[in-house]
């Protein structure tokens, strides 16, 4: 029976396609489709997996000291019980066979459903075995992973072959971590649902830079959606909608084709110069998050990059961060691609919801039961770890010598934090110099994105050279509210009062001290702020590649003569909002 399921609208449009349900733990785990001749050499991976398993157990078992505990072999014993039991990897060859899944992927979907099973078993001995099937799925898993390769395994940076059924694909978890979302890009799913989750949370960040259609915050989905369900994302409203009729299923599909007109019609605007109907020339940067992006950057037109969030080079490697020759390389990568074009490379920004290594947002917020947010995140933790900070500063100067680089520092709120950073920055140029390394002499900037920073701004103006506005954080801090905590997501208001305030004054001093001031926040890419932002006296967005063209649009509509005046009364007001909407049919 059809139903609807409440979420978050995070990334826009329409995706139609078959729930999988993916434990938070595993979203790493490669998903691609198999030939469906080689069905068999896929099953014969399980199988040598699963005789690996069998062998470690049954050794397990026997070199147990005599004094082991007799749990412990009655525990091996069900172990072995379950890696034989049909309904694990048995079953697992449907999805192989009918669905042409991958091994892994084809496991952890068996599991999802005997797990599903177990949850809700009354006997509650029976449901504690979930926990001895997670444990033996690792284990085929690890086995798979040393084992041989499939042969259909996509190559990083390739995109899975698409051997599947005719049905896409929409992944629902409880939960994905920033680094995990970095995987989808090579991963075989048109959009996906997460029950956890902001607007502004990183992984929804790293949904929109995909484009992909995407609803957060939805709470019970992963429960309440079966595996295989036919679900529909409308990424507009945040809404899912499970099972749906052939009417609404005829009405979104109609929808979708719409959606890729319109992106079609807008992709024209791609080298046209963003000039407002008041002559007023705006700047359209991209933000991005690898040095690949870059292409997607210049393809929708971006005269630049406003933000490289560099902290994703350092994601997924198990806590090894990348040394100052690897980051080098990769900034490089960027400043050549952009072709002469400035790129912002924003030193890391770990913490809070981006954990360096693969925990989830939640076992995260589990370990650590302080405040992230308010924690050791950002420049505070290059900070606390000079060694590092001064690699990271070193390989981005080095980078400067092929292209227009600028540096950018998160998270500012002391003075003394501005200090100890330009230290280290000119202790990264002398060392430089010393091996005589060539560099050129960066533009430095501060992101505002504490309350603090904008309180500071004409102080931290005589330190800086830009700032860049992080209203995402900006709008966190200011008013308390987490911003990849979905029960609180309702209070996270671009629209209040006292975050505007701050934007606005933050552009007017930057301004008026003949500094360059930008905003890189979700603010920038979104539409129903442009007019707001350009009568703030902003010239300079960073946004996502694929929301350059509607802002340009936006832009090209405007008049910013027009728009100043009513700024006052907008800012003034108790409701921005409704007091903007007026003025915008006025
Ligand atoms: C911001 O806070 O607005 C910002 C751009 O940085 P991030 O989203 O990476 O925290
Ligand atoms: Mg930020």
């Amino acid at each position: 029976m059809s139903f609807q399921v409440f979420g978050l609208p995070v990334s826009r449009g329409v995706a139609i396609g078959r729930a999988v349900l993916v434990a938070s733990s595993r979203v790493d785990v490669a998903h691609y489709f198999i030939e469906e001749s080689r069905a068999d050499e896929e099953i014969a991976r399980l199988r040598a997996a699963r005789d690996v398993v069998a062998s470690e157990l049954t050794a397990l078992q026997r070199d147990l000291p005599e004094d082991a505990p007799a749990e412990l072999s009655a525990l091996l014993d069900v172990h072995l019980m379950l890696l034989h039991d049909d309904t694990l990897t048995g079953a697992t060859k449907h999805w192989i066979q009918e669905r042409h899944y991958n091994a892994e992927w084809a496991l952890s979907a068996q599991l999802e459903v005997i797990a599903r099973q177990f949850d809700e078993m009354e006997d509650e001995y029976l449901r504690d075995r979930k926990a001895d099937l997670e444990q033996v799925v690792e284990r085929l898993l690890r086995a798979m992973a040393r084992g041989t390769a499939s042969p259909f395994a996509p190559a990083p940076g390739a995109s899975p072959r698409d051997f599947g059924g005719e049905d896409p694909l929409v992944m629902v978890a409880n939960d994905v971590a920033p680094a995990d979302m970095l995987q989808f890009k090579r991963s075989v799913f048109t959009g996906f649902i997460t029950d956890v989750g902001g607007k502004t949370s990183h992984t929804a960040i790293v949904a929109r830079s995909m484009d992909i259609p995407a609803v957060v915050g939805a709470r019970e989905a992963s429960r309440i959606i079966r595996q295989d369900d036919w679900v529909i994302i409308d990424g507009d409203a945040g809404i899912v909608i499970v099972d749906p009729s052939p009417i609404v299923l005829e009405e979104y599909r109609f929808r979708q084709r719409q959606s890729d007109l319109e992106r079609e019609s807008l992709s024209r605007l791609r080298h046209t110069p963003a000039v407002t109907m008041d002559g007023e020339r705006v700047e359209l940067l991209a933000n991005i998050e690898m040095p690949v992006d870059a292409v997607a950057a210049l393809d929708a037109g971006a005269v630049g990059v406003g933000l490289f969030r560099s902290e994703f080079l350092f994601m997924n490697r198990e806590g090894e961060l990348p040394g100052e020759d690897e980051q080098f390389e990769a900034y490089r990568a960027a400043v050549i691609a952009m072709n002469g074009l400035p790129v912002t490379i924003r030193t890391v920004d770990i913490g809070a919801d981006k954990p360096l290594d693969r925990m989830s947002v939640n076992e995260l917020r589990h370990e650590h039961a302080l405040n992230p947010a308010l924690g050791l995140r950002a420049i505070r933790w290059s900070l606390s770890e000079p060694g590092m900070f001064r690699q990271q500063l070193r390989a981005i100067l080095r980078a400067s010598a092929y292209g227009k680089v600028k540096l950018l520092i998160p998270m500012v709120a002391h003075l003394s934090e501005v200090r100890l950073t330009l230290d280290a920055l000119a202790r990264a140029k002398l060392q430089l110099a010393d091996a005589s390394r060539p560099f050129t002499d960066v533009a430095v900037g501060a992101m505002i994105e504490i309350p603090a920073a904008a309180l500071l701004l004409p102080a931290l103006l005589r330190y800086f050279d830009f700032v860049s506005i992080g209203t995402n954080d900006l709008i966190q801090y200011t008013l308390a509210i987490d911003r990849a905590d979905e029960a609180v997501a309702h209070l996270y208001d671009p629209w209040h009062p006292a975050v505007l305030q701050l934007i606005s004054q933050t552009i007017r001093l930057a301004r008026s001290a003949g500094k360059e001031v930008s905003v890189c926040g979700e603010m920038a890419g979104d539409p129903a702020f442009t007019e707001l932002l350009l009568a703030m006296g902003l010239r300079s967005f960073s946004m996502h590649p694929s929301q350059i063209a509607s802002i340009k649009q936006r832009v090209l509509r405007t008049d910013v003569r027009r728009w100043a005046g009513r700024l006052a009364a907008v800012l003034e007001s108790d409701d921005p909002e409704a007091r903007f909407k007026e003025a915008m049919r006025a």
